[in-house]
């Protein structure tokens, strides 16, 4: 009975996946995954021979940090959460790799114990390091040194040999070559992340949820337990097929993010000197613009996420509706924060799915468009991208604003984005500056359209 419900469980975690891949049945997705997890929760905790007590106790205790932390938690703090989440999961693998292991288990238990332990303390001070980046505690640079590959390649060189002592002769949970194992696991997971700049975090946040999942996986082998191994396996594939979409989103192989320290640019770390006066322009201009405009193109950045504006903004694009305009919205892979951190967003605030585009259908328009409408992005609409080889972006693909009749900027000041490069779209001909909050900027827009 056990394990046909684990079977029901992986059918709906597969299910829910695929209906994941589109906004408008992601919702769906997401509660018949649920339901999936809590038919195998059910299934595994009626198993007899459970302590009943840590059960409960790590229910109680594990449940109230996730609700107490989830209910605080920003929504622009949402990536350094999920960061914390693929931690969890890490720790977790390792600690049940740990606590299963016994002293004369066969290598067939022994080698998916290891891995466990392996793949999870990586992940786990991995993404410690992440969320440090992401959070600002620490420097979001790339941490670089003399002799580093070496040091690396010494440290994974020691985790295989100590794993491969552990496997042939297992002493159970004081074994030192397990433990050994285990501690350069932890550092090799600072040691991956450290060298990998801020900017390319969307990478490793999508790396370091596969690792989880890659984690669980070997977890599910050593305890039996079909569902984890089907759940694990499939949160490490659809992870790598997101590292693949950011990656290309960046214009980056993997290998280039991992090795070479490069994506926290800061403004002196490369590109032209960016020179020129931007325009401003009112709240009231921009308003007449938009009045007269047929076609508007929204391209949302981390900046509404930080103001807010999601809700006056899907306002602004209904009145433009009303108004006879056709409006869209631009996502860009990277906007934002977190992987599907605009659509998380845009959806929060029910913008209609049929109104977001990709990239790569709304830049052959983008010449055709009367506004390019800019909210708080920077990096994913940096024209330097296209003309600049120096630039550090050189080569990402952007969503091409400059190229639009009219582009107008939402944001604070003329300062750069997270990846700290200059960005000369401020200063092109075709542009005007709206300064200030993005949401109070937004809503003196609709109280115009409003007022006619
Ligand atoms: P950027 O970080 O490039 O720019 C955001 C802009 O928002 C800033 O320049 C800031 O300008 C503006 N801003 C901040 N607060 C406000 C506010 N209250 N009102 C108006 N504007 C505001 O964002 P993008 O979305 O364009 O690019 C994302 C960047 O983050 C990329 O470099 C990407 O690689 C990186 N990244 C992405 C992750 C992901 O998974 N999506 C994860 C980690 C990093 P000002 O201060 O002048 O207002």
């Amino acid at each position: 009975m056990q394990q046909l419900i684990y079977i029901i469980a992986s059918v709906l975690f597969i299910i829910g996946l695929k209906r994941l891949g589109s906004a408008a049945t992601a919702r769906q997705g997401n509660f018949i995954s649920a339901v999936g997890m809590a038919l195998a929760l059910l299934a595994t905790l009626v198993d007899s021979g459970f302590s009943w007590g840590f059960i409960i106790a790590g229910i109680v205790v594990g449940g109230a940090i996730g609700a107490v932390s989830a209910k605080r938690v920003a929504m622009t703090g949402m990536p350094e959460m999920v960061a914390l989440f693929n931690g969890s999961g890490g720790i977790a693998s390792v600690f049940v790799g740990w606590a299963s292991a016994k002293p004369g288990m066969e290598i067939a238990e022994s080698i998916p114990l290891y891995l466990a332990v392996l793949i999870g303390g990586v992940t786990f001070t991995g993404s410690v390091v992440a969320y440090l980046k992401l959070s600002e505690k620490i420097d979001g640079k790339p941490v670089m040194f003399k002799g580093q590959q070496p040091v690396n390649i010494a440290l994974m060189a020691l985790i295989l040999l100590f794993g491969a002592l552990f496997c042939m002769s297992p002493s159970g949970f004081g074994d030192p070559w397990l433990i050994l194992a285990i501690l350069l696991s932890f550092a090799f997971g600072v040691m991956v992340v450290i060298p990998i700049g801020g900017a390319d975090m969307p990478v490793v946040i999508a790396l370091l949820n596969s690792y989880s999942g890659l984690a669980a996986c070997a977890a599910g082998f050593i305890i039996s337990n079909t569902v984890l191994i089907v759940s694990g396996a499939l949160v490490g594939a659809s992870g790598i097929i997101l590292t693949g979409i950011m990656c290309k989103a960046m214009n980056r192989s993997l290998s280039n993010v991992l090795f070479s320290g490069f994506g926290s640019a800061t403004a002196s770390s490369g590109g032209a000197d960016v020179q020129g006066e931007a325009k401003p322009i009112s709240a009231d201009d921009t308003y007449y613009i938009l009045e007269a405009a047929s076609s508007v193109i929204f391209v949302p950045g981390y900046g509404m996420a930080v103001a807010q504006a999601q809700h006056a903004v899907k306002e602004l694009g209904a009145l433009l509706e009303e108004n006879g305009c056709e409006v869209q919205f631009a996502i860009h892979p990277v906007a934002g924060r977190m992987p599907g951190h605009m659509n998380v967003l845009l959806a929060e605030a029910d913008v209609p799915y049929e109104q977001l585009v990709e990239p790569d259908d709304v830049n052959p328009n983008m010449a055709a468009a009367d506004v390019a409408i800019v909210i708080g992005a920077n990096d994913v609409v940096n024209p330097a991208a296209r003309t600049d080889e120096t630039s550090p972006l050189w080569g990402m693909p952007i969503i091409n604003v400059d190229m639009a009749k009219t582009c107008i900027v939402l944001k604070r000041s003329l300062r750069p984005g997270y990846a700290g490069v200059e960005n000369p779209l401020f200063f092109c001909e075709n542009t005007r500056m709206l300064l200030g909050d993005a949401k109070a900027s937004v809503q003196a827009l609709v109280s115009q359209f409003k007022d006619g």
